[in-house]
């Protein structure tokens, strides 16, 4: 008979900002090369998905293979567990209460007052269940966004501690995130900030069976007794969330402290040691040869979260070629105000990315890098906008189309080199309404991007409105851009490269979206590749 599925549920306490999503991915990965572990991440705000939100605000907005705009956790998912999340695994309360709403009318409640409890809790759990028997789950493992006591996660926690009631005790293992602080002055762990979270936590009628204390140093064992008779945790089921320069070194961390026993005894899950191809590419990671700057050239710079999954590529890219990266982050609004100089910008920089982004600022200043880059044989990749605005950039100074743009930029230009999708015309709706997720596209034989790809047909995620004019596919072509990769069916440009130069290539998708640290995007192993041989 197959074992009773188990569900893990991550919660957090003190404050935000600890790493959850990491901690839980952490735990996840450690299951999951035994183990078909589905996480589901449950955030509280009320909008549908973060596809509408600002990325100064909630960081990256990450796209799965269907195509769901979804938080920047499922990175660390699907990266630690090694798997393709759907958009069904992120609930928010947006769709908590449109589902809500969609019964209410429809009269599934009979004529009943539809209530908080039971009718949303159960809601919840009904999308937690739906999710486990689609996916054939062992292990569920469910994030519940925000931090214990907030407002917008007490039905989130409502629905967990139900949870426990109908899957039974031995089936949940509850793991609570805290802060340990070191107050500077008193040099000294504390413990009061995770008593206090605790006591809400069980308050609302959860006890913690694990608690993970974020902290700059290790635990002792002082404090860890102390957290123990005070949460009614045993002490060995009270690990360090341990500062480290590379999350993805905490699976390891939580594993030598033990946790892997300790889920073993709650859930009765026999976990056998594996030899992680991980740890020999966090060995790389820490014993470089070679040292390569490249620069990051965008808008959101003084938020880098906004860049998490490039950051986490270039990463990747290092374990493998063993190059430490230096990244330097270019605010290209700065260029076209004259602030800074492109020549003095690019001085010491190996390699160029020019990433995705929205609207005109900066715009200019990024057309000035990727001529540089052009003209002076500086390796580029050029992500969604990045294409765009190489285009652009063609257009201008090689096919010598005066003041040739994007529509998103300039709507009455001469010379709409990119505009907007056919079928984008009519939309107005702002969410979910871009083309979004896997597509596949057809790479031209003898290109780079077949090269570096090794395949002639090759899937990644999008998430755009604007495309390279099919007007203007010949004319460029005829002058030395390469479109090198399209989508058939729609005839779309989702490649394009320069011949004559070491590396110049961009894509119309985002391929740091399907990286892994044991399978770095192809062409940012390229740029990476290619910046190595220009130092
Ligand atoms: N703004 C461009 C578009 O909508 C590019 C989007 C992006 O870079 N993700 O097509």
């Amino acid at each position: 008979m197959r074992p009773a599925r188990k569900y893990i549920i991550v919660t957090g306490g003190v404050i935000s900002g600890l790493g959850k999503g990491i901690a839980a991915a952490s735990i996840g990965h450690l299951l999951s090369s035994q183990y078909k572990v589905v996480p589901m991440k449950l955030d509280g705000y009320l909008n549908v998905d973060p596809g509408t939100m600002n990325p100064i605000e909630h960081g990256e907005v990450f796209v799965l293979d269907d195509g769901g705009e979804v938080d920047m956790d499922f990175g660390h998912y699907e990266r630690f567990l090694n798997t393709n999340c759907k958009f069904e695994h992120n609930l928010t309360m947006g769709k908590v209460f449109e589902e809500i709403r969609a019964k209410e009318r429809r009269g599934d409640y009979l004529g009943k007052t539809v209530q908080f409890i039971p009718h949303v809790v159960d809601v919840i759990k009904e999308k937690i269940r739906m999710t486990a028997e689609k996916e054939h789950a062992d292990i569920m493992l469910i994030e519940v966004g925000g931090t214990v006591g907030d407002m917008e996660s007490d039905l989130y926690i409502e629905a967990m501690r139900q949870l426990q009631d109908e899957v039974g005790e031995e089936n949940i293992l509850y793991v609570h995130l805290t802060y340990v602080p070191i107050p500077a002055g008193v040099q000294e762990q504390k413990s009061k900030p995770t008593q206090q979270s605790v006591y809400e936590l069980r308050r609302r009628g959860i006890q913690p069976d694990v608690i993970i204390g974020r902290c700059s140093e290790t635990l002792t064992s002082e404090i860890k007794g102390k957290i123990a008779s005070f949460c009614g945790v045993d002490t060995k089921s009270i690990f360090t969330g341990l500062d480290v320069d590379n999350v993805y070194k905490i699976p390891f961390l939580l594993e030598e402290e033990g946790i892997v026993s300790i889920i073993n005894q709650k859930l009765g899950l026999p976990v056998k040691s594996v030899d992680d191809p991980w740890r020999q590419l966090l060995s790389n990671l820490d014993h470089p040869e070679k040292e390569i700057t490249i620069a990051l050239c965008g808008k959101y710079t003084s938020l880098t979260d906004s860049y998490a999954s490039i950051k986490e590529t270039l990463m990747h890219c290092s374990a493998h070629t063993k190059a430490k990266i230096q990244m330097k982050f270019i605010e290209t609004t700065e260029i076209e105000q004259g602030k800074m100089n492109v020549a003095e910008v690019l001085q010491g920089v190996d390699g160029v990315i020019v990433p995705g982004g929205f609207g005109s600022r900066g715009v200019e200043g990024k057309l000035e890098v990727i001529k540089s880059c052009r003209e002076n044989s500086i390796p580029l990749l050029g992500i969604c906008f990045g294409l765009q605005l190489m285009v652009v950039e063609f257009a201008r100074n090689v096919c010598l189309l005066e003041k040739a743009n994007t529509t998103e930029v300039d709507p009455d230009t001469a010379h709409p080199v990119v505009d907007l999708m056919t079928e984008q015309k009519a939309i107005t709706a702002k969410g979910a309404t871009m083309r979004l997720g896997a597509y596949i596209s057809y790479l031209r034989e003898g290109s780079l991007a077949r090269k570096l790809y090794d395949s002639e047909i090759v899937s990644e995620r999008h998430r755009h409105r604007y495309e390279v004019n099919q007007r203007y596919h010949q004319f460029l072509l005829e002058n030395g851009l390469n479109i090198s990769g399209l989508y058939l069916e729609k005839n779309l440009a989702e490649l394009v490269e320069v011949k004559e130069h070491p590396f110049f290539i961009g894509t119309q998708a985002h391929p740091e979206l399907k990286s892994r640290l044991s399978a770095p995007a192809p062409l940012f192993l390229g740029l990476v590749r290619a910046a190595m041989e220009k130092r």
